[in-house]
């Protein structure tokens, strides 16, 4: 499943290969995808347009598109895929954007739970969507991550999931950072100290980063990561001991007993 890092690969990828070229035509195979837009009028928006630059909130992508903006979230099986000349389309392309360079740019999109769509105002929308700050954002400080922890409580590997709170922790990536900051995923986060919520939030920036960086492929990441070994009875990266699978509000996850002991 498209976490934040798999989306910042989607971002490069966006910008590596489809800016500044003008859209000739939108084709919508499965309009399931569309948010608040036809297909028709999104076809009509692109028209004629290019797409100028990106910004990524969360796991949502935005591609500057003349006046507005095209909307693109992976959902559970999201991808792109970009070629020129001829050729067919990718199986399960949804969405693809003929260029007039007879270059392609297909949303492709499995299991069809995910959005595309055709916004003209941001900041609006994600708060229509009621996200809270990007993970990443410059202005998420540690004071703020303190504060907006601050009177919560439930298991913290929930209120990290809370995309109202933060945007952008998944329920993988939930688990790399605790494991990282050697917190039981149980753990109250109202129990949590302010050291604790500090580490938790460096952890959480650095897990994050580096996993961006990588464009979220875990064969490329550092020795010691937990994600790799992400599986019930695998070996622990740093003790050893039996990775164990554990369930958080309705989410598997997963975590070592030996480094993550519960608090409580
Ligand atoms: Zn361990």
């Amino acid at each position: 499943m498209p976490e934040l890092p798999d989306v910042v690969g989607f971002q490069r990828y966006l910008e590596a290969t489809s800016l500044h070229q003008r859209v000739a035509k939108t084709r919508v195979n499965d309009g399931r995808l569309l948010e608040d837009v036809t297909a028709g009028r999104l076809a009509r928006c692109l028209k004629g347009r290019r797409l100028e630059g990106t910004t990524r909130h969360g796991k949502y992508l935005f591609a500057r598109a003349g006046e507005g903006w095209l909307l693109l979230h992976f959902g559970m099986t999201g991808d792109l895929h970009y070629w020129k000349g001829p050729g067919t389309d990718p199986d399960y392309a949804q969405v693809i954007f003929d260029f007039e360079n007879d270059a392609h740019l297909a949303y492709i999109n499995k299991r069809i739970l995910g959005k595309v769509g055709f916004i003209h105002d941001m900041d609006g929308y994600i708060d229509r969507q009621g996200l809270g700050l990007d993970v990443l954002a410059g202005d998420l400080t540690g004071g703020r991550f303190a504060k907006l922890l601050a009177g919560r409580s439930g298991p913290i590997k929930a209120r990290l999931m809370d995309q109202s709170l933060i945007a952008g922790v998944g329920n993988i990536y939930s688990d790399e950072i605790l494991f990282q900051a050697r917190l039981h995923p149980q753990t109250d986060a109202s129990d949590l100290s302010a050291d604790d919520i500090q580490k938790l939030y460096r952890v959480m920036r650095r897990v994050l980063r580096v996993a961006a960086g990588k464009g979220g492929d875990l064969g490329k990441f550092p020795r010691g990561y937990f994600l790799p070994s992400r599986e019930k009875g695998a070996p622990c990266p740093r003790c050893g001991g039996e990775v164990t699978k554990i369930v958080v509000v309705g989410r598997s996850g997963y975590f070592c007993p030996q480094c993550q002991k519960p608090t409580y």
